[in-house]
Parts: C-alpha cells; sequence; structure tokens
C-alpha cells in the first residue's frame, strides 16, 4: 500500500505519509454561500470526495477527519442580501441548504465536520491578536493587516518572490498599509454590514478578512478538537495536518495568506504538509465563473433542461468529471456527459442489484490506481477492464468486487432498480419523442429500409429503451411496444 501525492509546495509527486494514520486529517476550502453552486465548484467537492474515500479506505473510516467549511461572511454575501432585500442569514442559509442538495446528487459523503466562519469569530479575533503579538501583524485606522516583510519564505506556496509580487501589485495601495502585499486580517463595518467588536483594542465594531476564516476553522477542528487524542509523535507537532486542498485559483493569495496566518501565528514550519489543488473546469478555453457569466449552475444541470436540452443525473456529472485527471483542466461539453451515461448504464446492467463486497478483499487495480495521485481516469480503465471480464460471465462474488472497486470512486452506490428510477426521474424520458421514433421505424419497416430500422432501435436501446416486436396472429398486423431496460 502506497499513496502517492501531487504537492504543490514541493512541486512533485511524494509518497505520503500522515503524521497519525490513525489521525489522517484534511482541510479542503468550502463554498462562499451567496448563489447556486456551478459545475465548476463541483469539481473540488467531487475530486476530494474521492480523496476522502480513498484515505477511508487505506487508513479506516474511523481514523480520517474531513472538514470541509462554509464560508458564509463576506462582501459578496453582504452585497446579494442587499440585493435581494433580505437578510444576510436567510440568504446563506438558504444557499447551503442549496448546495447540500446539489452535492448529494452526486453521491458525495459529508465531511466529518461542516464549520461555519461565523461559529468561529473568536478563534479569527485570537489569531489577530497573536500575530500582532508576535510582530507578524499591525493595527492600522481600525483594520488588523498581516506584514507580509515579517516573514522571510512568503510566496513559497504559489513560488513567487515578494519583489515580483509587488512588482505586479496594483499601484493603488491603501496608504495604511506597510507594504503592497500586506493583507487584511479584520476590517472595520459601516453600519448595517455584519460585525462583531473588534479585537486588538480596536473601538467598534468589525469582521474577518476571508484567509483568517480558513486558518481559525481548521486549526480548531483539526487540531485543538482532535490533539488530546493524537500520536505523541503528532502532538509533537502542534498546529499542523496533512492535506489542504482547493481549486488551483486559491493557491494565491488565498492559501499563501492561509500559511503565512497559521505559521506565524503558532511558530510552526508547516501549515500543512501536503497542498493540493484541482484544475479548473472550463467552457470553451474559459474558466468557468459567475463573474465570466459562462456558468451553468449544479441546480440547472440535475434539474433543468439548460445543458444538452435535457436533465442529467449527478451520478453522470461525477463520472464525467472523473474522466480527467483532477489537476488537467476539463472543457465541459454534453458529449462528455452522454459517454458517461452511456458507460453507467452498462455497468449497472451488468451489477444488477449486486451488493458491493466488505473492505479487506485484497486492493484492486482501481485503488493502485487511485494511490497514484488520484488517477481517476486510468482507475475508470482498470474499471472497464473489470466490467469486460464480467460480461463474459461473472460470479456473484466478482460482482460484489466490481462494485465495491466502483464505490471507491463514489460510483455504483445504487443497485440497477434504484438507477432506473433516478434516471427516468432525471432523464425526463419523453413518452411522445419514443412513441414518434417507434413510429418513424414501422414507416422505415413498412418501406423495407431494414437499416433504418435497427438504427432506430438501436438508438433506443443505447438509450435504455427495449422495443417489443408482435405481430397480431389474427389481422396479422405488427406493433411495437416499448419498457426501459433492466
Ligand atoms: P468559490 O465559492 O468561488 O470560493 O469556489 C469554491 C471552490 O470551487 C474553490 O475551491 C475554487 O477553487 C473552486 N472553483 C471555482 N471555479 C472553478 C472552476 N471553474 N473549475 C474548478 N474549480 C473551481
Ligand atoms: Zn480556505
Amino acid at each position: 500500500m502506497s499513496l502517492t501525492l501531487y504537492n504543490t509546495l514541493t512541486r512533485r509527486k511524494e509518497p505520503f505519509t500522515p503524521i497519525d494514520p490513525k489521525n489522517v486529517r484534511m482541510y479542503v476550502c468550502g463554498p462562499t454561500v451567496y448563489d447556486y453552486a456551478h459545475i465548476g465548484n463541483a469539481r473540488p467537492v467531487i475530486v476530494f470526495d474521492v480523496l476522502f474515500r480513498l484515505l477511508r479506505h487505506v487508513y479506516g473510516a474511523d481514523h480520517v477527519t474531513y472538514v470541509r467549511n462554509i464560508t458564509d461572511v463576506d462582501d459578496k454575501i453582504n452585497a446579494r442580501a442587499a440585493e435581494e432585500g433580505i437578510s444576510i442569514r436567510e440568504l446563506t442559509e438558504r444557499t447551503a441548504r442549496q448546495f447540500h442538495e446539489d452535492i448529494a446528487a452526486l453521491g458525495i459523503l459529508p465531511p466529518t465536520v461542516e464549520p461555519r466562519a461565523t461559529e468561529h469569530i473568536d478563534e479569527m479575533k485570537a489569531l489577530c491578536e497573536a500575530l500582532v503579538a508576535k510582530g507578524h501583524a499591525y493595527v492600522a485606522e481600525g483594520h488588523v493587516l498581516f506584514d507580509v516583510a515579517s516573514m522571510p519564505d512568503y510566496g513559497r506556496l504559489s513560488n513567487r518572490s515578494l519583489d515580483e509580487m509587488e512588482a505586479g501589485a496594483r499601484v493603488e495601495v491603501a496608504p495604511y498599509k506597510k507594504g503592497p502585499m500586506d493583507f487584511v486580517l479584520w476590517k472595520p463595518s459601516k453600519e448595517g454590514e455584519p460585525g462583531w467588536p473588534s479585537p486588538c483594542g480596536i473601538e467598534g465594531a468589525g469582521r474577518p478578512g476571508w484567509h483568517i476564516e480558513c486558518s481559525a476553522m481548521s486549526d480548531r477542528w483539526l487540531w485543538e478538537e482532535v490533539k488530546d487524542k493524537l500520536s505523541n509523535e503528532a502532538k509533537a507537532r502542534p498546529h499542523q495536518f496533512d492535506i489542504h486542498g482547493g481549486g488551483i485559483d486559491l493557491t494565491f493569495p488565498h492559501h499563501e495568506n492561509e500559511v503565512a496566518q497559521s505559521r506565524c501565528a503558532h511558530g510552526t514550519p508547516v501549515m500543512a504538509n501536503v497542498w493540493m489543488h484541482n484544475g479548473f473546469l472550463q467552457v470553451e478555453g474559459e474558466k468557468m465563473s459567475k463573474s465570466l457569466g459562462n456558468f451553468i449552475t449544479i441546480h440547472e444541470l440535475l434539474k433543468t433542461d439548460k445543458f444538452g436540452g435535457r436533465r442529467w443525473p449527478g451520478e453522470v456529472l461525477r463520472l464525467a468529471m472523473l474522466m480527467t485527471h483532477y489537476r488537467q483542466p476539463i472543457d465541459f461539453t454534453a458529449t462528455a456527459l452522454e459517454a458517461a451515461e452511456k458507460v453507467l448504464r452498462n455497468w449497472y446492467r451488468l451489477i444488477g442489484d449486486a451488493t458491493a463486497c466488505e473492505a479487506g478483499d485484497g486492493q484492486s487495480d482501481v485503488q493502485t490506481k487511485l494511490q497514484d495521485d488520484l488517477n481517476t481516469p486510468q482507475a475508470i480503465t482498470a474499471l472497464h477492464a473489470m466490467a469486460d471480464a464480467l460480461s463474459n460471465g461473472g460470479d456473484a462474488s466478482a460482482l460484489a468486487r466490481f462494485k465495491s472497486a466502483a464505490n471507491l470512486l463514489g460510483l455504483l452506490t445504487m443497485t440497477q432498480s434504484e438507477w432506473l428510477a433516478a434516471w427516468n426521474a432525471d432523464a425526463k424520458l419523453d413518452e411522445g419523442e419514443i412513441e414518434a421514433r417507434i413510429t418513424a421505424r414501422l414507416e422505415a419497416r413498412k418501406a423495407k429500409n431494414w437499416a433504418e430500422s435497427d438504427r432506430i432501435r438501436d438508438e433506443l436501446a443505447e438509450m435504455g429503451i427495449q422495443l417489443k416486436d408482435a405481430k397480431d396472429p389474427t389481422t396479422g398486423e405488427f406493433t411495437t411496444t416499448w419498457e426501459v431496460m433492466r
């Protein structure tokens, strides 16, 4: 069993050695809840869900702590709530609920802890105090700012030098900043903005900057709350954990600043040992994002016909996403979804209502591929090989092994009956459309155009629709009925 992961911090693939194998600890930056999540946002959720499943499989389900936060204090949230004329709380609650519904449909396991920023304000203030006390932060005009010059290796994660960054900084730098790259840990709140009593002797209400939120939440849940049960070796490395993840755009400044805050506040050499970043999901070569307006939400994909003219089951999106390695960009297309759906239909037909086997059945090729820096495309190839072998005949235990291997990627977690029921509901099987194709096929048969007749039959079979032909023995009339394939 050897697991290797690509580490952004060292820019190479490395063997993964947890600080405490009985308590593997991972933090992933979660959504800022002001609007529906788009399918680009779904990528880190899916990718790190696969890693969570793999870690649980390798180290034991009770030996992995996965923290994925909810950012519920942010200026984008304030602006949106004002726009809609609703309270911030109403907006964040509604959006968080929607996020949970969406990702449940993608087969995402709940993380061990899902902390909300607004419930960790005291921890953020304590970090501000510690950073000021240690000379890594200062107070200016009601703000607490991180003094970037106080940290010699600032820029190591994103591999930039301070000189480079300063040269690239915008000309307009707030006059109260000592250095152009200094960033906000705490800022004053005006009337009507969310605010809490400020730290560091600042008068009046204020609110945290975005980066300090993750430093506070990760330390609370991956160190403070678990430290008593850690191994002695892990206790000797306080305030450090194993894996930190998110999308590649978060590397700078968000993660660089998290590292700066956490390391300087706690005086540690690292915040997390391994930093993992997923590539972008793109549309026609551009990052899918809200600001570019080229996005489609998970909700729209699952529940409306906005993409490709139909609804798509969540598992199809999941498989389509995993067909590309997590560090590569994905160009998102309906063709990829169609291909993924076809694969799932075949696999479900193969497993029927088989149940997965318990772990401990030896390591599958699928697991071996996943252990190589989450090589999901090769893991899927290994699944195809298992499926091919099974289609030539396989016993119940071979089916169970196939299903368990797929479960590692969060695939085939249903039975075939459940899949078909969900597929019928999701894929918007239009009965009128099916009847129209059957009529076209009967026309083709009458014209003795057997090729066209077969083409239509095969096309419907692709969609999971099986045709049954019958001839009335007395009238000789030829009729066709259909059913969803089992
Ligand atoms: P945000 O709500 O913008 O902070 O994003 C939440 C997560 O989604 C972060 O980990 C981002 O890096 C990630 N993300 C945002 N857009 C994309 C995209 N187009 N492709 C992949 N990941 C993305
Ligand atoms: Zn974060």
